[in-house]
């Protein structure tokens, strides 16, 4: 270690923000990665366990992929994010992502050719001035992965409020998608899926667009 940064390390230690120890790199210690309660890549695609598939309605998916549940650390980091703009959460969140994916990708679990990231409405784009999803898998898939900004999506009401039914019906017109997927397997990317109603609207017009495989892929899966 540098001299300098022997200084830097001293006046300003970086502390892990799970198990509070200091570390040499900002971010999560490697044990407290390892004992997240993140969903095991050995489990395969997410669709097929019984409790995921009748939770989540993703029909138009063939898979799915996900870091873990709506709770703990990984909620708590992506509202510091969504909501206070914290960049040291984003920062936090690729490092799980990218531990997560890495994971996935030694298990052979998907096979895709190019990932599309969920946009924003563009007056949420503007108000928040980021996209939450772009932030985190988008920086973590770049070097790995080509991203077709193919998706719009225009001005919906707040899924938050609504119901299961209230939720597709908002969902199903609010994306729009220019050119084609002829054959394309698609990583379809979002933050959190709560029922799927966003995911599998996008997923529709991927596969009308002629995508052979869709794979929904998100940070979080909300708890029942
Ligand atoms: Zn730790």
């Amino acid at each position: 270690m540098s001299l300098a940064r022997a200084l830097t390390h001293t006046l300003f230690p970086c502390y892990c923000p799970c198990c509070h120890s200091t570390v040499d790199t900002q971010g999560i210690c490697a044990p407290c990665l390892s004992a997240l309660p993140l969903f095991s890549p050995d489990q395969g695609n997410l669709l097929l366990r019984a409790d995921i598939q009748t939770q989540f309605n993703l029909p138009c998916c063939d898979g799915l992929i996900a870091c873990g549940w709506y709770k703990g650390m990984l909620k708590r980091w992506l509202c510091e994010l969504k909501l206070r703009h914290r960049s040291h959460a984003a920062y936090l969140l690729r490092q799980v992502i990218s531990h997560q994916w890495q994971r996935y990708c030694a298990e052979q679990i998907i096979d895709v050719d190019a990932a599309i990231l969920i946009p924003l409405p563009r007056h949420r784009l503007i108000n928040r001035g980021f996209n939450q999803v772009m932030q985190t898998w988008g920086r973590v898939l770049e070097a790995q992965l080509t991203t077709l900004p193919v998706l719009s999506k225009r001005m919906t009401r707040s899924q938050q409020s609504l119901t299961r039914g209230a939720r597709l019906k908002n969902q199903t017109q609010a994306f729009r998608l220019e050119g084609t997927l002829a054959g394309q397997r698609i990583l379809l990317v979002d933050d959190v899926i709560t029922t799927g109603a966003t995911m599998n609207a996008a997923a529709q017009l991927c596969r009308r667009a002629g995508a052979a495989q869709i794979w929904a892929c998100a940070t979080c899966l909300t708890p029942y």
